[in-house]
């Protein structure tokens, strides 16, 4: 079976086993263990910031940063197909008693400033006020679309002008920095946080980082610990994530393959294919006759497997356990599967 579901199904190789292996840990939670701090150091330092928090899930790492930014009842401007809206359970008002109101950011699910400066609420008697700006590089809904750092910099500084704090979900940025190759911090230089995934195209085995300030990140940990992220000998899973942040440049293979994914694809009789600009291929099944689940079956039977996105989307992700072979075996397998 050739798995493109995720970046998410890759398994540490036995450089990161040996690595949680021989961790020198102590409790977290006390801030004691080595490698948890080396880590948090190092990941500060790739995208630029003061200190980083290592939490379990990118989900946490975002959840983390939204109660941190914020105070209960106030408003968070988001993108509507962000992750942090669409795919998290509701956590914005679940876990931080706020409300959320959406922006529609086009093709590259990137707000525009005047949208920024039009959708922000100010306080008063009736009005709950804007909190926070959440930003989303790469966009997974998208497509993956690697945002320039310049529309994410237009964005975060309309809203900082306004007095928000800026909240980048960046668990693809490293992917994001690769495609317009300029490095990771450039991405983030202008929002005051950035939860990145260290278990997605890095492939480590759990963790993400929340980077931003140092009283940020202070605040960051007591949060974390009020929503049971507070972990003890943790370094035994950091350890891997420290290996983790040496595989940035390696993402690249992943956005060869994508595209070379993308280039079979299009040739396949009624598939329509979006440029992939990262690791992430939507494909349009609508011309098949197909709905991308019944597209999705097909593609099983026939040894591939990927998600559905939307009635005629589905969606391949190319990661570091399948090469260039790989792809192209999977290509030939979905095209024989819609052609039958
Ligand atoms: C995967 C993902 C997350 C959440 O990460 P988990 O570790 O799965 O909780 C958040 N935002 C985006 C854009 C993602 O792709």
């Amino acid at each position: 079976m050739i798995d493109l579901r995720s970046d998410t199904v890759t398994t540490p190789d036995e450089a990161m086993r040996d690595a949680a292996r021989d961790a020198d840990v102590g409790d977290d939670v006390y801030g004691e263990d080595p490698t948890v701090n080396e880590l948090e150091a190092r990941a500060a330092d790739l995208v630029g910031m003061e200190d980083a928090l290592y939490v379990p899930t990118g989900t946490m790492g975002n959840q983390v940063a939204v109660r941190t930014h914020t105070e209960r009842g106030q408003e968070v401007l988001t993108e509507r197909e962000s992750h942090v809206v669409k795919w998290e359970l509701g956590g914005m008002a679940q876990l931080s008693t706020l409300q959320v109101r959406t922006l529609d950011g086009g093709e590259r699910g990137v707000p525009t400033p005047e949208q920024v400066r039009e959708e922000y609420v100010e306080e008063d008697l009736h009005r709950p006020g804007t909190g926070l700006l959440t930003l989303e590089n790469t966009h997974n809904s998208k497509g993956g679309v690697a945002v320039a750092p310049e529309r994410i910099d237009a964005a975060a500084e309309a809203a900082r002008d306004l007095g928000v704090p800026v909240h980048l979900d960046g668990a693809r940025v490293c992917n994001a920095a690769v495609a317009h190759e300029v490095p990771v911090e450039r991405v983030t230089e202008n929002v005051d946080s950035v939860m990145f995934c260290l278990s997605k195209g890095l492939g480590a085995p759990v963790g993400s980082m929340l980077a931003g300030s140092e009283a940020f990140v202070e605040r960051a940990r007591r949060n974390r610990k009020l929503f049971g992220g507070g972990m003890r000998q943790a370094g035994i899973v950091a350890a891997p994530g420290l290996l983790a942040l040496e595989n940035v440049e390696r993402l690249s293979e992943d956005h060869d393959n994508a595209r070379l994914l993308a280039e079979r694809l299009a040739g396949v009789e009624g598939l329509s294919v979006q440029d992939p600009e990262t690791n992430i291929v939507l494909v349009n099944t609508e011309a098949t006759g197909l709905t991308a689940d019944e597209f999705l079956d097909a593609c099983e039977d026939a040894g591939v497997l990927g998600t559905q996105f939307d009635t005629h989307v589905a969606r391949f992700c190319t990661h570091w356990d399948v090469d260039r072979d790989d792809i192209a075996d999977a290509a030939e397998r979905i095209g024989d599967a819609v052609e039958a």
